[in-house]
This record gives C-alpha cells, structure tokens and sequence, in this order.
C-alpha cells in the first residue's frame, strides 16, 4: 500500500482535531426524499448580440393517426427510431422570448389552459428565467391556434401583458377572427376559432392587437423580421433573429413530429389547413437552414426546441438539438466556430 500523501494526512489530521471523524464511522443516509419535481423550463442562447430565451409552456400528447401521407410501417419505424411514443407522441409546446436590447419580444405564447392541464408553464418559466410579463413589449405570434395564442391570457380569460402590443399577419387574422368564415366552418373547426376570437378579444378592446399590415412580412423590430410561411394556416409567419452574422429562423408550426418529419418531410398533420402548401414549405425552409448552416427553432420539437438541420440526401434531413451550456455566449462560439470551419 502507498503510504497516504501529504495532503490526506493533513486532512486526516484536521478531522481528528474537529471532531468530524465520528462522520466517518457514522451510518449512511442513502433515502433522501426524492424531490419529484423538474428544473424550470427556459433555455438560453445568444444570436450575436441578442438574447433568446426558449421558454416551454408544457408537453402533450398527438396521436400517430393525425399524420397524413405516412405509411404505417415506415412511420412504427422512424417513431421506435427515436424512441418516440406509439400511438401517442409525446410534444413540446415552445415560445421565444428574445430581448434585442431595445425591445423584448415574445415569439407565441402557449396555451394558457385551452389544451389541458399539461400545459400553461409559460409565465411561471418566464419568470424563472428573470423576466415579468410587464415587461414585454411586443408579442408576435406566428398563427392564431390555441396553443401559440392561447397564453397571452391567463387560465381565467384575463389579459396577463399590460404592456405589450400583440401582431399576427393580417391574412391570420382575417381568417381566425371573421365570424362569416368561422360560422361556415366544419363542427370539428369550431372551437379552434372559438378559441382564437377568445385569446384576441382583450386586447381588441384594449387597443393592443395590431396585425402587421400588408403581406405581414418585414421587420417586426430591428433584428427580427416575419417571413411568409402559409400552408399550416393561412397566415402563418416564421420570424428570422438576426445579429452580427448569426441567424435563428423561428419556424412555429412548420413541422410537429420531429420522428418523421426531418427524415420524410412530405409527412402532413391533420392540422395542416392547406397540406399541399404546408409540405411545399416545410421543404424550402429545411432546405434554406441546412444550406445558411443557420440555428433553427420549432415550437414543436423536444425543448427548447433550437438546433441545426443536417441534409441527409434525397430531400430529407437530421435534426442536432443544442447541447446545454452553462454560458449562453459560448453555444454562439461553437456555431461560430463551425460555420468559419465550414467556410474553409
Ligand atoms: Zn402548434
């Protein structure tokens, strides 16, 4: 046996001389109480000079039958791939709080309680992460379904941001908000209109909800501009964070099963308005991410939702999530990095 170093012997010593080493021969404690309860859900990242705060509102579960154009073995596959729930899957609902310096903007806002009881966190993970509602200034959501509009409202129907002004695209608001549209629609579309014409009317009568005028694209503030992406609604937008070369594309609902829909990007979802376009444009935003090599987001995918798309070949694609990172500027250094490897 070696004989102890120096510095166990002295350590020995000081132990002796405390008292402390009855704690040696003490019994071991191992049953602690298990705490039972999760980390708070934020996750922060820096785009060049601007903040984005992932904030997750909560998870719920979709049903493997709400996917179209997916055959049933190929689809059993990709779900046991990722060890994705079958039938039920298991997805985030994400937002984006994203402080410029000047403005801070929150990019949608959860459900509130429209989607059940696993829902409805935003707020509490906001405030988490060192932010208040009252400091919000703009609120962008990117289409008007419960669970992005839901959660400018509390649990009571109440607005819960004083201060902000909120803005979908003008074709969204047209279509969600129109009662002749809504009185047409199937029984089964009902209450999704319901829901938007509830989560809006607050700030209807408060003057803060001001759809952005004309094609609804452009910049919302500088450093964030809406870019069209209809299809999954009529006016969905997708918001592009830019700062100092550093790019993240928020895209929404541009896809909601990540399993299939990376590798099989013609996979729909029942909640696709228009199927056809909602494909067509999931393929173009792939494809421009994977080749800009730019970070991207989904209010859908496992939280917090951020990481790079990776071509694989033949229109399909791999998604790499963000590694955790105890400073938010050193996650920017390593895609910094990459890009400036890659450029070589
Ligand atoms: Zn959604």
């Amino acid at each position: 046996m070696q004989k102890p170093s120096k510095l166990l012997r002295v350590l020995l010593a000081a132990l002796a001389l405390s008292g402390m080493s009855t704690l040696l021969t003490a019994p071991a404690y191992a049953e602690a109480p298990m705490a039972k309860t999760q980390v708070p859900g934020y996750y922060r990242i820096m785009v060049g000079s601007i903040e984005v705060t992932a904030l997750l509102d909560g998870v719920m579960q979709l049903d493997k039958s709400l996917l179209q154009h997916a055959e049933d073995k190929k689809l059993n596959r990709a779900l046991d791939r990722m060890f994705v729930g079958n039938p039920k899957m298991t997805t985030a609902v994400n937002a984006y709080l994203i402080n410029t310096g000047k403005n801070l903007v929150l990019v949608d806002a959860g459900a509130a309680g429209l989607f059940g009881p696993t829902l409805g966190n935003l707020v509490q993970n906001l405030k988490a992460a060192g932010y208040s509602p009252e400091q919000v200034d703009r609120i962008v959501i990117t289409h008007l379904h419960a669970d992005h509009v839901g959660g400018i409202n509390d649990q009571a129907g109440k607005p819960i941001f004083p201060n902000a002004s909120v803005s979908v695209s003008q074709a969204e608001n047209d279509f969600w908000l129109s009662k002749d549209i809504a009185a047409k629609a199937s029984p089964a579309m009902q209450g999704f209109f319901q829901m938007a014409q509830a989560s809006a009317a607050p700030y209807q009568a408060s003057g803060q909800w001001k759809p952005i005028p004309g094609d609804g694209t452009g910049e919302i503030v500088p450093g964030i501009t809406a870019v069209n992406a209809s299809g999954h609604t009529p006016g969905h937008r997708i918001y592009i964070v830019e700062s100092q070369g550093q790019k993240l594309v928020i895209t929404g609902d541009m896809l909601h099963a990540h399993a299939i829909q990376f590798s099989n990007p013609g996979v729909a979802i029942q909640f696709d308005a228009d199927q056809k376009k909602a494909i067509a444009m999931r393929r173009d935003i792939l494809k421009r991410v994977a080749n800009e090599k730019s970070l991207m987001s989904g209010a859908h995918l496992p939280f917090p939702g951020i990481g790079h798309v990776v071509p694989e070949g033949k229109g399909s694609y791999r998604w790499v999530p963000v590694e955790f990172n105890p400073t938010p500027s050193a996650a920017v250094a390593n895609t910094a990095a990459a890009h400036a490897n890659h450029a070589h």
